[in-house]
Formats: structure tokens, sequence, C-alpha cells
């Protein structure tokens, strides 16, 4: 496997020698042909991800295909102005030079994603990786089967073998890539593997993209409308089955709101995911957990949180075999449960009244700094506040997930949720290296004040 491996590295290098030479127009025929066979094939994608995560058609749509195309067109419509270098000022003390900041290829890349967007979380860095100018070895994720055998197909396709190739596997096989030195690894998932791959990537001090995951809170206050919010965080909540590293992880809700923001939500629920009231079991706009063990560990937690006296608000049911967890809130959760130390990410939703708004910054700042935080207020002080006394990736107010597809705002965490940016021009950034380059002119620079001997005013100077 690992001369496999090196020999498919070793082509992939080569060229990304030759492509730091090519004209913009080369990769934005790449981009071009990448969004055809996107737009050709929608049919094949949807089925994969119905096969994988039972994901509807609409779903699919909206969340893999359309987040790729998007990131294409942005790329296309942009990439002349990122690419540009950009000269900077000489100052007083460089007069008779030029500067200038000009991105290069960072050279040859791997991309390793996870389960819970395949075909986005592949497609979207591919996307700012060939804007930039580089070669991608891809490693999809081992649990959803049939999407990364689309992405070769896709692959074989439109890309030659030496500028973009699939790895399939899981743990060996990532290991085994993770030996290479590659320019630059991008990778979306846990934080704990995250850890990973950072110590594999200082052994070639490989620069990281980590796009991490973590617990992303939810704070209603007492100003904020109830019913918006629970239709919001019902959707951001319990699509995908709660599959979604910036959905809503865990509730800190005013008491004064919280009767009002249950009766909503459950409304909801039934509103978006039941609309034809054949119960959620059976309805199709319901996905299902990726795989049984992962549905096995939801369900121990949630049994673990009842034990400790937790209160169903809604839905509880489940049957593991099927991958199937009814949509769930629960409150009064104990502290100490694992609903409210890992991230759940499933369709499990736990909330706490909350009595003392310094508690709730004070909780957020001992855990990890989160990849979202969501503020439901009207209070422009309350913005303010939570806003400045508290760190995470991405903060929402009076929404939730929407942030992932802004087309200027960076993706990314902090710490445990991830390290670089992601999306549009800070993806192209990511995977470029931002090179200095200085051009002496007249000379004054040197003689005037860096040559010896130093006497006189070079002495003086600084
Ligand atoms: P994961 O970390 O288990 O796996 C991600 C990738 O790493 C897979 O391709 C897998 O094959 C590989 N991998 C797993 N274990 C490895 C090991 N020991 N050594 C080397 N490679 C290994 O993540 P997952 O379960 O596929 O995805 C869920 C996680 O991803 C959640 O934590 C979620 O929050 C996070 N996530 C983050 C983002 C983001 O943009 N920040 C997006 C989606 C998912």
């Amino acid at each position: 496997m690992a001369n496999q491996f090196q020999t498919i590295f070793d082509l992939h290098k080569k060229k990304s020698l030759e492509l730091r030479t090519e004209s913009l127009e080369h990769r934005r025929k790449r981009l071009k042909s990448l969004k055809t066979w996107i737009l050709n094939n929608k049919e094949k994608i949807r089925a994969a991800l119905h096969a994988d995560l039972r994901k509807s058609d609409t779903d699919t749509d909206i969340t893999e295909i359309f987040t790729v195309t998007t990131e294409i067109n942005d790329a296309l419509s942009h990439l002349n102005s990122w690419a540009r270098p950009k000269r900077v000022s000489p100052g007083m003390t460089y007069l008779g030079t030029s500067a200038k900041i000009q991105p290069e290829p960072k050279g040859a890349c791997l991309i390793i994603a996870p389960w819970n967007f395949p075909f986005n979380l592949v497609g979207s860095p591919l996307v700012s990786c060939i804007a930039a100018g580089n070669t991608a070895i891809l490693k999809p994720s081992e649990h959803t089967p049939v999407t990364s055998q689309l992405i070769q197909e896709m692959v074989e396709d439109v890309f030659e073998p030496s500028l973009v190739t699939v790895i399939q596997g899981g743990i060996p096989e990532t290991s085994a890539l993770l030996e290479l030195p590659f320019d630059h690894i991008f990778f979306t998932g846990s934080t704990q593997v995250g850890k990973i791959i950072m110590a594999a990537a200082a052994k070639n001090l490989s620069s990281v993209t980590l796009e991490l995951g973590g617990k992303s809170p939810v704070i209603i206050d007492e100003t904020a409308n109830p019913d918006d919010a629970a239709k919001k965080i019902v959707w951001g909540r319990f699509t995908n089955n709660g599959q979604t590293c910036i959905a809503p992880d865990y509730i800190f809700i005013s008491d004064k709101v919280k009767d009002s923001f249950v009766a909503s939500a459950k409304k909801y629920i039934a509103q978006m995911f039941d609309s034809k009231s054949e119960g959620m079991a059976h309805t199709h706009d319901y996905s299902r957990l990726v795989n049984e063990s992962h549905a096995h560990r939801l369900v121990d937690m949630l049994k673990e949180a009842l034990d400790s006296g937790a209160k169903v608000e809604f839905g509880g049911d489940h049957n593991a075999a099927e991958k199937y967890i009814e949509p769930t809130l629960l409150s009064n959760i104990d502290e100490t449960n694992r609903l409210w130390q890992e991230e759940i990410f499933g369709p499990i939703m736990p909330m706490k009244v909350y009595h003392d708004m310094n508690q709730v910054i004070d909780h957020i700042n001992q855990n990890d700094k989160p990849l979202s935080l969501y503020l439901f207020t009207k209070s422009n002080r309350m913005k303010k506040r939570i806003g400045s006394a508290t760190s995470a990736g991405t903060m929402v107010i009076n929404d939730v997930v929407v942030q992932y597809a802004h087309p200027n705002l960076p993706f990314g965490g902090v710490n445990h949720s991830g390290i670089g940016k992601s999306h549009g021009r800070f993806g192209f950034m990511e995977f470029s290296n931002l090179k200095s380059v200085l051009h002496q002119r007249i000379g004054l620079t040197n003689a005037l004040l860096f040559y010896p001997p130093y006497s006189g005013f070079k002495k003086w100077a600084v």
C-alpha cells in the first residue's frame, strides 16, 4: 500500500511543479468541467446520498450539490482578483523598492473528508485546491461507500490521475497517506482525529487546515422570539439527523420563554419533517443516522440522561437497528451526562434553564472554543456582551447554520474546533502560499541603513 501511495504522490508532486507556470485559464477549465459533471450527474449524486444517509433529494440538492457549485461559481468569478499579486507600499524605510504579495500554489495536497456531508466536504475544498493551482489526493469517508465510489467515478471522468486521485479506505489507508510529505493537508472531521492529523503533519512540517467539531451552544434569552428561535433550531438541529458540524448542540434558555419555545418546537418538528403525518419513523423528509454503532452510542447517551433524571420534552422513541432516533428535546439535564459533555452529532437536543448569564458565559469559556455560537435575543446590549465575552469560530445572532454558505465570510473553528479557514477567497488563500516578493530598484535601503560601518545617523536610526 505504502509503495503504491508513494508512486501516486510522486506523480502529483511532479505535476504540481508543472502547474506553477500554467495560466489561470487552465484552472478555470478544470473548475468548469467539474461543474458540468456535477450538473449532469445530479440524479446519481441524489441516489448515492439516499443510499448512504437516506437524504431526501431536496436536502441533497441544497446541502451537497448547491454548496459545491456555489463554490465553483464564486471561484470562476473571482479567480483573477484572488490570484493577482497585491502591491504594497514601501513606506519611508523601503523607498526605492517595490513589493508585492504573490499567492502561489502550495503544491501537492491531501484532502481528508468525513461522512456527514460526504459529497460537499470533498467537493468544496477540492474547488479551493484546484482554484489555487494545486494537485489533490482525496480520501473520502469509508462510512459512506456509495458516495465515495461516485466521487471516485467523478474524479476519474474529470481529471487526469496526476492531478486529482481518489484513495478509498479507512484508518490504515489514511495513516499511510499521512506518512507522505504533502505541501498541505486539509482535514475535516472530529477533534480527536484532528490531533492525529496535526501530529502526523508535523513530521513533514506540512501545513494544515483542520475543520473540526465540538459542541455549539445556543443561548435564548428572555427578549427572544421563542417561536422564531424554535423554527430555526428545529431545522438546524434535526436536518441531516443532527449530523451537522455546526448544528446547535445544546441550549441555555430563559425560563420566561421556555414553555412557548417547547410548544413551538413540537409544532415545527411535525410541520417540517412529518408534513404528511406518516409518523417520524416513516417520513421521507427525515434522514437516518449513518450506521448502527453511531445509533447505539446515541441511544446509550439518551438512556444515561434519562436514568439521571432528564425530562423528555418531546421525542425519545428510537430503533438503533433502523438507525432511527426520533427528534428529541430534553430538559433538566445533569451536567455530568455525556449529552452535556460530548459532541452529540445526532437528533437529541439537551436544554437547560439558566438564571444567571454570567454562568452561561463561564460555561462556554471553560470548555473548548465552539465552532459556532448561536444567540437569540432582541437586546443589543446582549449581542455585544456575548460577542465580546466569548470566543467561537462563527457566531450567529437570531439564526442557526446559515453562516455556512455566506459568500464572503470565512468558515472555520478556533483551537479545538479547528485551525484555518475555508470557503471562497479564504479557501483559496488556505491552499496558497502568500509569497512576499521585494524588488530592489535604487539600493537606497541597503546603502543608507543596513551596511556598516555603523556610525553617524545609522547608529541612531532605530
Ligand atoms: P472522523 O474524524 O472520525 O473521520 C474523518 C476522516 O478521518 C475520515 O476520512 C476517516 O477515514 C479518517 N480517520 C478516522 N480516524 C482516523 C485515524 N485514527 N487516523 C487517520 N485517519 C482517520 O470524523 P467523522 O466521524 O467522519 O465526522 C464527524 C466529525 O467531523 C464530527 O466531529 C464533526 O463535527 C466533524 N465535522 C466538522 C466539519 C467542519 O467543517 N468543521 C464538517 C463536518 C464534520
